[in-house]
């Protein structure tokens, strides 16, 4: 094995080239230690970084992300609520049997309160979230 001292060449990781590269070894922390690298590329300075141990923890950060992602829990009815009618940009209009929705619009409600027309069911039918219920309510009558 090569005997390291302040001087000689290594290859370290460059954060600046983003590379692994030549370095000038400028301190020793200990006679087997690297201390400070000059990146004979960028000429900058930096602590000594081995090329393989940044490998290792980018591959073990990678299988970790799987791992911790847990199954998301299904919106609530009043988180799509929230969602829509933060989104809508129509004015929220009376809910009357003869008037027409289309998609989106915002519907004032006597008894539901403010809903938000989600899909548009058939020519006399909408469908709509309220807060704590999803309706098909009639209009276009
Ligand atoms: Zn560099």
């Amino acid at each position: 094995m090569t005997q390291l001292s302040v001087g000689k060449e290594v290859l370290s990781y460059c954060n600046k080239c983003k590379l692994t590269l030549a370095h000038i070894i400028v301190t020793m922390k200990s006679e087997t230690t690297i201390g400070k690298v000059q990146c004979k590329t960028c000429q900058g300075t930096h602590a000594y970084k081995d090329p393989s141990a940044v490998k290792a923890s980018k591959t073990k950060r990678g299988k970790n992300v799987g791992s911790k992602t847990k199954k998301t829990t299904q919106n609530s009815i009043s988180d799509i609520w929230l969602e829509k009618v933060a989104s809508a940009t129509s004015k929220s209009q009376k809910y009357s049997i003869k008037t027409k929705f289309e998609l989106n619009d915002i519907i004032d409600h006597p008894k539901f309160g403010p809903g938000i027309v989600d899909k548009l069911i058939d020519a006399d039918k909408v469908q709509v979230i309220f807060r704590h219920d999803i309706k098909t309510l009639i209009h276009n009558k």
